[in-house]
């Protein structure tokens, strides 16, 4: 591909600004239009009475190299602290701690033969190489036949429903391989030690440094833009309009989920259209709250009691250091759901009552006078449900208009939605235009 081409990169997420990153640094011409004022997307933060933090928990792993291999391009990797942390199980109205093999045995809610069963097919799934065999297998079919029925309805079924919904009947057992895996790297041997890392400053700091790192490369980023329309003009360039501006480009990439990337290209054909609209996407609700005071010692609390109205809890404070946060203890409380759940109909108070009830029962040590902080942030769009055989299903990243490409996490195919996957995404995919399509 010749060099100095102009490239217009629709979404200032982690995928936008990896792209930008990699076609700057070739001696391209980069624009990043960006809808909010802001570059991060999901991984951006926000303000929580004077404690910047981000919108949506995120940690990182410690074989999150692609993310590491970023962080020490843009000069932060002396920022990355990691912390052994803990994991708990919310199970029969009760918490336990399920951090280390002892922790394990101990628990209670299934019989020893269960626990067996259920150490053999996490096991079984970590020692899986080829998980394209998993991509045409029910995910509720391979846990019961690993794990027996049993802890199938008592533990694993809990579990993905939390996580899919009613989903999980259509979604393949390559879902639970790939968040076993990804435990499993966390863990530096087996269910020893679990390592998670972050970055101080959270990705608020991460994505201003990455956003000044690329404007320091000559990137232009167009804040308050969004993009309405792209369109293949005579001269075969492509235009882009936005915010009622346009301005052309010799390539256009698309970062927005498959729906929004198809919606704002009306040239494309009706069956490229249904193909990308075709992915089916969760959302997801997750609330913020700060408390005077410590809930657990656990990062994650996993829930398998049907009752509480999210899907897990998240103590941030049991990871980052607490001046991170003015000394309080940040929660968060995410609830997966379809993109057209109820739940997003619901005002903020209604679901400020739903989730603290909830919350203050799970945890009878702490009340509404331990609130410093409430807020919700709510995503229609979120990941690419892993249906039956998806990897062969998923629409390609060329599209009939010339010169417009759409790269986006819904081509994260062995993986789980996160930022590590989301850079690899970004890094092949651009290799993948640069060889055969530039
Ligand atoms: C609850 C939750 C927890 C998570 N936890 C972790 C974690 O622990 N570790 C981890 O690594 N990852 C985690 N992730 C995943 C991580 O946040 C994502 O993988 C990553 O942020 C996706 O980046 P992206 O660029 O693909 O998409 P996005 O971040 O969605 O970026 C798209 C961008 O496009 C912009 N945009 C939208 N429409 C337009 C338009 N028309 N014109 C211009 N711009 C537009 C948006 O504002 C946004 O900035 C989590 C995500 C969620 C939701």
């Amino acid at each position: 591909m010749p060099e100095q081409k102009t490239w217009g990169i629709i979404g200032g997420g982690m995928l936008g600004m990896t792209l930008a990153l990699r076609l700057s640094q070739q001696g391209n011409k980069v624009t990043i239009y960006e809808s909010a004022d802001k570059v991060g997307g999901l991984a951006s933060s926000w303000q929580m009475d004077g404690v910047v933090w981000d919108k949506f928990y995120h940690v990182i792993l410690m074989s999150d190299l692609n993310t590491r291999k970023i962080l020490k391009e843009i000069g932060l990797e002396n920022e990355l602290r990691w912390v052994e942390t803990k994991t708990g199980f919310y199970s029969e109205g009760k918490l336990y701690s399920m951090s280390n093999i002892i922790d394990f045995f101990k628990f209670p809610p299934i019989n020893l033969i269960d626990k067996f069963r259920l150490g053999l097919t996490i096991f079984a799934a970590s020692k899986i190489k080829n998980w394209e065999k998993l991509e045409n297998i029910l995910v509720a079919d391979w846990l019961t036949k690993w794990s027996g029925k049993r802890v199938f309805e008592k533990i694993w079924l809990p579990l993905l429903k939390a996580k899919l919904g009613d989903n999980y009947k259509n979604t393949s057992a390559a879902f639970i391989w790939t968040t076993i895996q990804r435990m499993y790297a966390a863990r530096k041997s087996g269910l020893k030690k679990e390592m998670f890392g972050y970055v101080t400053g959270g990705y608020d700091k991460i994505n201003n440094e990455f956003a000044n790192f690329l404007v320091k490369q000559g990137v232009n980023i167009q804040y308050n833009s969004k993009v309405t329309s792209v369109q293949k003009i005579a001269d075969g360039k492509m235009e882009v309009t936005g915010n009622g501006a346009s301005q052309t480009y010799d390539y256009v990439i698309s970062t927005l989920s498959s729906k929004a990337s198809v919606a704002i290209a009306n040239q494309l054909t009706y069956a490229e259209k249904q193909k990308h609209e075709s992915v089916k996407y969760l959302g997801v609700i997750c609330a913020s709250i700060l408390l005077k005071k410590p809930i657990s010692k656990f990062y994650v609390t996993n829930i398998t009691d049907a009752w509480p109205p999210f899907t897990g809890v998240i103590e941030m404070t049991a990871l980052i250091n607490k001046k991170e946060v003015n000394n309080k203890n940040l929660v968060y409380l995410p609830k997966y759901v379809n993109s057209d759940d109820t739940l997003f109909d619901k005002d903020d108070a209604a679901i400020r009552k739903l989730f603290l009830e909830a919350i203050f029962k799970m945890y009878p040590g702490i009340s509404e006078n331990d609130l410093l902080f409430w807020g919700v942030s709510k995503a229609r769009v979120v990941f690419a449900l892993p249906t039956i055989n998806y990897s062969k299903n998923i629409p390609g990243i060329t599209t009939s208009i010339g010169n417009y490409y759409i790269v986006n996490s819904a081509q994260i195919i062995n993986g789980t939605l996160n930022v590590n996957e989301t850079i690899q995404v970004a890094e092949t995919k651009l290799k993948e235009i640069l060889t055969n399509h530039g």
